[in-house]
């Protein structure tokens, strides 16, 4: 049985703004927003993480790039805006499902170790 939540969130079993879907791909607003633009886009096959990444996905992982660049045209994030992908424990990875964060609508700070 699959207890993850992103997988949920593809099946409707738990709700979720949606703003971008098709075939493979499903992107949907974060329930606690770290900027005034933040989505969440991810594939619907499940992948743990980046760090499950192979060959196999090269298509994939442009897609995700792709729909990541067009819903940052369509918030009209002209002044720049930022993809994240956490990853395991040190990465801050809380959901372990593949998914790419879009950050934007404001001046984002740094980053790095905690
Ligand atoms: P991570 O920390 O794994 O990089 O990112 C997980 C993200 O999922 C967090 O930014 C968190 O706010 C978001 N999140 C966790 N649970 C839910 C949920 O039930 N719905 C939505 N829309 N986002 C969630
Ligand atoms: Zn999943």
């Amino acid at each position: 049985m699959n207890n993850c939540l992103f997988c949920k969130i593809i099946n409707n079993e738990i709700p979720s703004e949606k703003v971008y879907e098709d075939g493979e791909i499903l992107a949907f607003k974060d329930i606690n927003p770290a900027a005034p633009v933040h989505i969440l886009v991810i594939p619907k096959k499940h992948i743990d993480g980046a760090d499950e990444l192979n060959q196999e996905h090269t298509e994939l992982i442009g897609k995700l790039i792709l729909t990541v660049k067009h819903l940052a045209e369509e918030y009209n994030l002209d002044k720049g805006w930022r993809i994240v992908t956490n990853i395991k424990e040190h990465g801050g990875q809380t959901v372990r499902h593949l998914h790419f964060h879009l950050l934007g609508g404001g001046q984002l700070g740094d980053f790095g170790l905690r």
